[in-house]
């Protein structure tokens, strides 16, 4: 059970287009591809960072976690996380503790990845997933 690193970077946004003239093409980022999870009603956008990337979220409608963050706080930050290995043991050790968890069990989430997340209210206000390739 470990950390392996920063997954992803995630971002809300409203205006994909614009982020994509930003992360392409001024900044050089690696688009690598574009994912529909429709369970959690968003469309990823993946730019290639090094070992890491970022994720731009757009909301498949306005009735979704990411559709309501975006009307509530407008685009920015919306999670950080970290690829891990040993992903169950971290679920019984946060659930231990008493870290409250947006789920009981992981979901799937892009890229064959099983995910869960770390409400912000035990994270010092940062939404963090922690995620595992399958
Ligand atoms: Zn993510």
């Amino acid at each position: 059970m470990r950390i392996k690193k920063v997954s992803h970077i995630a971002v809300a946004a409203s205006d994909t287009q614009q982020a994509k003239v930003l992360y392409q093409d001024i900044l050089g980022l690696n688009f690598s591809g574009s994912e529909s999870v429709e369970q959690e009603g968003v469309t990823t956008h993946f730019y290639d960072a090094g070992e890491s990337s970022i994720e731009l979220l757009e909301p498949l409608s306005v009735e979704t976690p990411v559709g309501r963050f975006l009307e509530k706080r407008g685009p920015g930050l919306h999670h950080i996380a970290l690829e891990v290995e040993g992903l169950d043991d971290y679920v019984l050790k946060l659930r231990e503790a008493g870290i409250a968890l947006l789920s009981d069990e992981p979901q799937m989430g892009a890229h064959d990845m099983r995910i869960i997340f770390i409400h912000p209210k035990s994270a010092g206000g940062v939404l963090i997933e922690l995620c595992e390739k399958t």
